[in-house]
C-alpha cells in the first residue's frame, strides 16, 4: 500500500516527467536547508516554469495531502523555506524572467525567481534602480525578496520591499489564480490585498508575478565612514543626524567585534582599534549631496568621531561597502556556524540594546559581534557556535532569547526584516496578545483552510476548523 506522500510523488512525476520532479533523497537533501543551518527533508521537489504549472502542482499536492513549501534561493535566516512537514518545494527559480520594464510609468514586471541583482543590472542602464537592496541581493530572488517583505541598507530613506510592490499574481492554496494591486501608485479599493500578501512568508500564496515600483538612479552619492572610540557615540550620531532633518540613503553600523572579523576579510579600511564605525550614504543632486555630507561630518565630529572621512573615488567607496556587504560572511568565519538574530529598536534605545547584547554575550560566554541597520534601529547580533558543541548550542540559544526579550522591552520588535519562518515563532507572544494572533489565525484559515501552503511558519499553527 502506498504512503500518501509516495501517491503525491507519483502523481507529480505522471503530470511533469521523472526530469522535472526530483525524488532522489540526495537531490531532496540539497532543498532542506535554508541559512539557518537546519535540515528536514521534503518528498519531492518541482521547478514550475509557468503560472499554469504552479497551480497543477499545487492542485496535485493538495489532493494528496503534501504540503507546497515555495522556495526562492534559500537565504531566508528564519526557517522559512525550511519543508518542517514534509511536503513539495516549489523552487521558483526557472520563473526567472524580466517581463518587462516601463521607464515612462516606472514599473518593472518580473517573474519571481529573478535575483534581485539582476534586475538591478537591467534597470541602471535605464537610469533606474529598485530600492530594496537585502544584503542577499547577489543571490536573493524577488518573489523571496516578497515574501519576507526584505530591507536593506537603502531602506532608511526608500522603505522596504512593501512600498514597491505594486501588483501580485498569486496562485491560492485551492489553486486559483488571483491578481492583486494594480500598475497605479494609489492604494487598490477594497481591502489591501496586496499589503496582506507582501510579507506572508509564502503561508497565504504562491507569488507567480509581480510589478515593482522602480526608482531614478541619483545623480549622485557619497559615503561617509565616521570612526569611533565610543559605541555611545556612534548611536548619538544617528540620532543627531534624524534630529537635524537629514535623510541619508543609509545608516550602517558595525561594533567593534564585527569590525575585527570584517577587515582582515575584505579590508575595507575600517580602524581595528576602534569600537565602532558607521557608514552613511547619501545621495541626490551634487549640490544637496554637498551639503549633506559637510552637516553630517560635522554632526559626526559633534556626537565624538575621532575620524570622519568620505570616499574620494568609487573604488573606495565600493571597499567601504564591501565590509559591510561580507559581514555575515567574515563572521562564519568565526567558527563552525553563525547565528543571525535580527530584532528592532526604537533608533533612541539603540545604545541601551546595544549594550544589553553585549551583557547578554558575556552572561552566557558566547561571542557576539553586531551588525545593524543603524538608522532603522535594525540590529543583526551575530553568533558564532559550533553546532557539535551541545553546550555552546544551549548557551547560544539562551543568549539569543535574552536578546529578543530584552529589544521588546526597550519597545521593539522580535524580527527587522528576516521574517518568522518558525526561528521567531515561540517569540511571537512577547509581542502580540492573544487576540492579534487569532485574527492572523482566522486568516490563515480563510484563505488556506487545509494548511497547504508553507504551513508551520510565520504565525501560530491555527486551530483546525470543525
Ligand atoms: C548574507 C545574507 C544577507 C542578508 N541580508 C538581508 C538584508 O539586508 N535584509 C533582509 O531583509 N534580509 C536579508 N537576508 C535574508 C534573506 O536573504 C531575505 O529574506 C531574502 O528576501 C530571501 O530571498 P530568497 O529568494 O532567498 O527566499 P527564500 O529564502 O527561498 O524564501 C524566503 C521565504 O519566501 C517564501 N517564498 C519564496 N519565493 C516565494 C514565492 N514565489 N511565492 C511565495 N513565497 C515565496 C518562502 O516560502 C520563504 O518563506 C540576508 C540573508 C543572508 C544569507
Amino acid at each position: 500500500m502506498w504512503s500518501t506522500s509516495e501517491q503525491g510523488r507519483a502523481a507529480l512525476v505522471q503530470a511533469f516527467g521523472p526530469r522535472r520532479v526530483l525524488t532522489d533523497s540526495r537531490d531532496r537533501m540539497a532543498y532542506a536547508y535554508d541559512a539557518t543551518g537546519e535540515k528536514y527533508l521534503c518528498d519531492a521537489v518541482f521547478f514550475p516554469e509557468s503560472t499554469a504549472e504552479v497551480v497543477e502542482a499545487v492542485r496535485i499536492a493538495r489532493r494528496h495531502g503534501l504540503p507546497v513549501v515555495p522556495r526562492g534561493a534559500g537565504t531566508n535566516i528564519s526557517g522559512g523555506t525550511l519543508p518542517v512537514r514534509g511536503g513539495l518545494v516549489l523552487a521558483m527559480n526557472r520563473m526567472n524572467r524580466i517581463l518587462a520594464i516601463d521607464p515612462d510609468d516606472r514599473i518593472a514586471a518580473v517573474q519571481p525567481g529573478v535575483p534581485n541583482i539582476q534586475l538591478q543590472q537591467a534597470l541602471a542602464p535605464h537610469g533606474f534602480f529598485f530600492a530594496a537592496d537585502p544584503g542577499s541581493h547577489r543571490v536573493s530572488t524577488l518573489g523571496g525578496n516578497v515574501a519576507e517583505n526584505s530591507g536593506g541598507p537603502h531602506c532608511l530613506k526608500y522603505g522596504v520591499t512593501t512600498n514597491h510592490v505594486r501588483g501580485l499574481e498569486v496562485v491560492l492554496a485551492d489553486g486559483e489564480v488571483v491578481r492583486v494591486g494594480g500598475r497605479t501608485q494609489e492604494a487598490p479599493p477594497g481591502y489591501d490585498l496586496l499589503a496582506l500578501l507582501v510579507g506572508a512568508e509564502g503561508t497565504l500564496a504562491v507569488v507567480t508575478a509581480i510589478d515593482l515600483h522602480i526608482l531614478p538612479l541619483p545623480p549622485s552619492r557619497r559615503t561617509i565612514l565616521a570612526v569611533y572610540d565610543q559605541l555611545e557615540a556612534a548611536a548619538t550620531t544617528v540620532s543627531a543626524i534624524v534630529a537635524a532633518r537629514l535623510v541619508p540613503a543609509s545608516i550602517e553600523l558595525l561594533d567593534r567585534g564585527m569590525i575585527a572579523c570584517v577587515e582582515p576579510f575584505a579590508h575595507a579600511g575600517y580602524p581595528a582599534d576602534a569600537d565602532a564605525v558607521l557608514l552613511i550614504e547619501v545621495d541626490g543632486t551634487p549640490a544637496a549631496v554637498e551639503r549633506a555630507a559637510a552637516r553630517i561630518a560635522e554632526i559626526a565630529t559633534g556626537s565624538g568621531a575621532r575620524q570622519v572621512r568620505s570616499a574620494r573615488d568609487q573604488a573606495e567607496q565600493d571597499a567601504l561597502w564591501l565590509g559591510r556587504r561580507v559581514a555575515y560572511g567574515a563572521a562564519a568565519r568565526l567558527s563552525a556556524h553563525v547565528w543571525t538574530q535580527d530584532v528592532t529598536v526604537p533608533r533612541d534605545r539603540m545604545v541601551e540594546a546595544l549594550r544589553a547584547v553585549e551583557a547578554i554575550g558575556r552572561k552566557w560566554r558566547v561571542q557576539v559581534v553586531t551588525v545593524a541597520h543603524a538608522g532603522d534601529g535594525n540590529l543583526h547580533p551575530l553568533i558564532p557556535f559550533n553546532p557539535q558543541d551541545h553546550d555552546e548550542v544551549e548557551r547560544m540559544k539562551a543568549a539569543d532569547h535574552e536578546i529578543v526579550a530584552a529589544c521588546v522591552k526597550l519597545g521593539g520588535s522580535v524580527t527587522g526584516e528576516h521574517g518568522v519562518g518558525i526561528d521567531k515563532l515561540p517569540t511571537l507572544p512577547l509581542q502580540y496578545g492573544p487576540a492579534e494572533l487569532e485574527v492572523m489565525q482566522r486568516l490563515k484559515r480563510a484563505l488556506d483552510p487545509d494548511e497547504v501552503l508553507n504551513p508551520g511558519k510565520a504565525i501560530p499553527a491555527p486551530r483546525r476548523n470543525v
